[in-house]
């Protein structure tokens, strides 16, 4: 089977191809206009004189100048469509992969303290801790490939009639943040983001409070029938269903028995081994082939679980170890008298931790602190309905930057790396080629570019660079027209083992500063929707690049059908209809999502910390330091704002900052 082929797409492709699909498209309602208002790039208008001193004016004065963002009309958030790593964003990066050279840059003598490439949350706080190490008039440029700052943490608008809705496309909670470094926690509080506030701002009560459960969708391909079960949910933390829903679950009496013995019995079905050897088995051992091989459960049962973990692991339990599904408290472990972790911060602290674009918001925060008038306002409540304004990022007078469709494609020393007294970084923007240099520069994009970035560094730390396999997954937002089929159908959130989308949940009910949650199924509000397109028995990273291509080679329209179809299929009951109810998509791919996180089945086990890739590839090459949360192997927010914080230290700490640069 090619790799990004999968029955499933083919099934949608075909179907979408032949004639009997036009009537299916159009209960779908494929044919239905949904708002794409997708940002005009580079058209073609005549100049005329009428145009003059109007907003096309401006857009055709912006486009003249080589910077888009200063058109008025230019608002990331705002598109929908196809987002994330969206088309524009990645091209320059995959030809500086394959090979490609550029023509001489045009050297416009520009020269930072600091040139910073990547404007994700890791990228932002090392500018951040630059400015506050170095002082506040240094000078500092940002770089990044996409047409909105933030990287993963990457904020999702809807316009419905008068009301806006905000959705996360990326990074979506602050998690345990009583639990983050003094560096990263203190980083929030300087913001102005007091944690505390969400037990205010997060209702934990709405959903409970309406009756509404986690339910489990049994669909027809993999289960036989198509099937809703309330009260039935595989989620992060285990199992949990009645005995009277057991009954409903479509998979055979066999199975049902396994089911309930898994979940209820307390054996030790690795008896005779020392509890250390148990939890070595454990670790190498996939939680699928633990249930198969030594609880010996019915093949049915697997499939229930097969998909549960994809939301933190991005791969089903073929390639999850059973001991992290132990830790998770999946079923089967009750009679082996092991210890999982003790302190589990996910415990400890509710998951509410969330403004309604994510964490955009801890980087539209840290945008408004670097550059003066970028994000209006002053506190964590008005940023979250404060509109930037992207003609403020990249501006002379500021002593801070933000340059974005700017993709790097080169960091070198200006001379030898251990005397340099500068970087000059090379960047692709609209198609031209740019230098500048910065006496300092931080590399906080993904780690496995930094090698093409800077093919003279070492080979050791390049291959360990390489090492890093991010891990692809889609987060979509739905826009539909009210969530009255969620009331009458009883549930919150959708479990679906063997679906193109692996769930939909009703969006985090957060009401902050002047943003309302529509907290009435009667109001439009955002579902959204999670896809990992991994491919089941191959190793994990095999997985990763496979999903991958699947991810670069599917068009918006096949996300769209399947959004409709299953859907459509989910909430029948509850009186949904797709082509009626659904009024927006916004698909947000993320083709180099996680950063890869060491999974012991895959990976050498007692490796001490030194040996880490990450933290071989995150050492100082000269003048060049790394951060992103590729660096220590960790997919958070804490860890992006650690590691800046880290790459920067190691520039200020010993005051080789004091040179250069201006004027130099
Ligand atoms: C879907 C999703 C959900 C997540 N949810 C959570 C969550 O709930 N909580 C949590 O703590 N973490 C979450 N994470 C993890 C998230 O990755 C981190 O929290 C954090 O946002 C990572 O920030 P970063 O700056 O390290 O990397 P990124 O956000 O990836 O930023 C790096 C930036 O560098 C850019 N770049 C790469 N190469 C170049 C180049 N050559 N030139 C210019 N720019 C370049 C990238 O395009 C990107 O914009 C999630 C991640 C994803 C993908």
């Amino acid at each position: 089977m090619l790799p990004g082929k999968c029955p499933r797409k083919i099934a949608a492709d075909v179907a979408s191809e032949s004639g009997m699909s036009k009537e299916r498209d159009r209960v779908l309602g494929m044919d239905c206009s949904i708002s794409r208002r997708d940002f005009l790039n580079g058209c073609a208008l005549t100049v005329g004189a009428s145009l003059a001193a109007s907003p096309e004016w401006f857009k055709l004065l912006a486009q003249a100048e080589g910077a888009p963002e200063k058109d008025p009309s230019y608002y990331p958030p705002a598109k929908t469509g196809m987002r994330g790593s969206h088309d524009g964003s990645w091209e320059v990066a995959h030809a500086m992969r394959d090979g490609e050279t550029w023509p001489d840059a045009v050297d416009e003598k520009e020269s930072y303290d600091l040139v910073v490439v990547g404007g994700g949350i890791s990228g932002l706080a090392s500018a951040y801790f630059f400015r506050k190490f170095a002082g506040p008039n240094s000078k500092i440029l940002v770089l990044d490939n996409h047409d909105d700052f933030g990287g993963h943490a990457k904020r999702n608008e809807f316009q419905t009639g008068r009301r806006l809705l905000i959705g996360y496309g990326g990074t979506q909670s602050l998690e345990a943040p009583h639990h983050y470094s003094k560096k990263a926690f203190g980083l929030l509080q300087e913001l102005g983001i007091e944690v505390d506030r969400f037990h205010k701002y997060f209702d934990q009560n709405l959903y409970k409070g309406m009756g509404l459960k986690r339910a489990t969708f049994f669909d027809k391909e993999t289960f036989s029938v198509d099937r809703l079960l309330p009260g039935f949910g595989t989620h992060y933390l285990g199992l949990s269903y009645t005995p009277e829903v057991l009954t409903q679950i479509p998979i055979s009496e066999a199975a049902r028995k396994d089911l309930t013995t898994l979940q209820d019995t307390k054996v030790d079905y690795l008896q005779g081994l020392s509890a250390d050897e148990k939890r070595r088995k454990l670790i190498k051992t996939s939680y699928k082939d633990y249930l198969l091989q030594y609880v010996k459960v019915h093949p049915d049962v697997v499939k229930i679980f097969q998909s549960a973990p994809h939301g933190l692991y991005a791969v089903g339990i073929d390639a999850v170890s059973a001991w992290d599904c132990l830790e998770m408290e999946y079923p089967g472990f009750g009679g082996m008298n092991l210890q999982s972790r003790e302190d589990s911060p996910e415990q400890a602290e509710p998951y509410i931790f969330h403004f309604p674009d994510g964490n955009a918001s801890v980087a539209r925060l840290l945008v408004r602190s670097l550059i003066s008038g970028s994000v209006p306002g002053t506190t964590m409540e008005d940023v979250v309905t404060s509109r930037a304004n992207y003609a403020r990022l990249d501006d002379s007078e500021s002593a801070v930057r933000i340059r974005l469709n700017s993709t790097a494609v080169r960091a070198n020393h200006v001379g030898d790396p251990h005397d340099a007294k500068q970087v000059e970084v090379t960047y692709i923007r609209g198609g031209k080629t740019y230098k500048v240099r910065g006496a300092h520069c931080v590399l906080a994009c993904y780690n496995m570019v930094i090698p093409y970035l800077c093919p003279e560094m070492p080979e050791k730390q390049k291959q360990a660079l390489h090492y890093c396999v991010k891990l692809p997954l889609v987060y979509t937002n739905v826009q539909m027209r009210n969530w009255e089929s969620f009331q009458k159908l009883g549930v919150s959130s959708i479990y679906a083992p063997g679906g193109y989308f692996n769930g939909a949940s009703l969006d985090f009910p957060v009401s902050i500063g002047e943003y309302r949650f529509p907290s009435s199924p009667q109001e439009p509000c955002l579902l959204h929707l999670l896809r990992t397109p991994c491919k089941p028995g191959l190793p994990a990273k095999d997985q990763y690049r496979a999903g991958r291509y699947e991810l670069m080679t599917t068009p918006f329209e096949v996300f769209e059908r399947n959004v409709r179809d299953q859907l459509g299929r989910m909430l029948a009951g509850g009186g949904f209809d797709s082509a009626r109810d659904i009024q927006a998509i916004t698909v947000n791919r993320w083709p180099h999502g996680y950063a890869y996180e060491y999974n012991p089945l895959f990976e050498p086990l007692d490796r001490p910390a030194s040996e880490r890739p990450c933290v071989i590839g995150r050492q100082a090459f000269g003048r060049i330091h790394i951060a992103n949360s590729d660096a220590d192997g960790h997919a958070y927010t804490n860890i992006a704002i650690d590691q800046g914080y880290r790459a920067v230290r190691e520039i200020t700490a010993d005051g080789k900052h004091e040179a250069v640069a201006a004027g130099a």
